[in-house]
């Protein structure tokens, strides 16, 4: 089956996976049968163009955040995303993150992520990083700069909702209602709340979306088959959904699967299409 519609999967997890602590790369890379075509991916995008063109993926957006307690991951992901999509910018949004409390400065760390990284987004991963989304209320003000200075510079946010397995994530940080704090606070920043809250807080994001323009929704990790059970009224904001798949995380069986299955919904093209591709290119068009 041919694709007529292009694909911008804006949610793959493609970074330094071998930095992880050990534990987190278990969970990661255990019991995988794709451990060869990963290990080539990981070292070459010419590879993962490759991988992407046989799937029939036109671009991607590389999730990487800074999640050094928990994961292992220091904020070395940044330089590395920003070398790994060199050349291939016109395909590949390297994203990167911060960890407020393990920056000494974090004004002049998010300017060199936003100036010299050039990175399309800031991702921020609260039961990774053992932070609250609105943490600059209360034990974390400096978390107020990464939100602001991404939207003087017109890049997204993208903000990790719902539950995590890897191990010592906290889970208390993972209901997306703190992000309605976010969305008050800093109306000139267009944040996404990944993964919509799966599993436990669909209606929570779907809420956060309608409320605030300033609130986008990606739908990756979530089962496509399963979709309009969790999300029914998801035509309603489909301006504001962003396709991604999570590829490689585990239960995800390829980056086209996924979209064949999301395919297979009963939605209109227009909806489709806004999905698939036109709601994400015009996200990262501003670099
Ligand atoms: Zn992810």
């Amino acid at each position: 089956m041919s694709l007529a519609i292009p694909i911008f999967d804006a949610h793959i997890h493609v970074g330094p996976h071998d930095r992880m602590n050990e534990s987190a790369r278990r969970v990661m890379l255990d019991g995988r049968n794709d451990l060869d075509l990963l290990g080539r991916v990981m070292s070459s995008a010419d590879e993962l163009l490759r991988a992407m063109d046989a799937e029939g993926i036109a671009r991607a957006a590389l999730i990487n955040s800074v999640a050094p307690d928990v994961l292992g991951i220091t904020d070395l992901v940044n330089p590395w995303v920003a070398r790994y999509v060199e050349g291939h910018r016109d395909r590949l949004v390297p994203v990167g993150g911060i960890h407020p409390r393990h920056s000494r400065d974090v004004v002049a760390d998010v300017k060199k992520l936003l100036d010299v990284y050039r990175l399309g987004a800031i991702k921020l991963h609260p039961p990774h990083m053992e932070m609250a989304a609105n943490a600059y209320r209360t034990d974390c003000p400096s978390l107020a700069d990464v939100y602001r200075l991404a939207g003087e510079a017109k890049r997204p946010v993208l903000i990790h909702t719902g539950t995590s397995i890897f191990p010592g994530a906290r889970n208390v940080y993972a209901d997306p209602m703190a992000c309605d704090d976010v969305a008050v606070d800093f109306p000139g920043t267009t944040l996404v709340l990944c993964h919509a809250g799966r599993p436990l807080w669909y209606e929570t994001a779907f809420f956060l979306a309608r409320r605030h323009p300033n609130v986008l929704l990606d739908i990756s990790g979530i089962p496509p088959r399963k979709l309009l059970e969790v999300l029914p009224r998801i035509s309603e904001i489909a301006d504001r959904v962003l396709w991604g798949t999570d590829w490689p995380s585990k239960g995800v069986r390829s980056m086209r699967r996924n979209v064949e299955d999301f395919l297979s919904l009963p939605l209109s093209d227009a909806v489709r299409r806004k999905i698939l591709f036109d709601n994400a290119a015009a996200l990262f068009a501003s670099e």
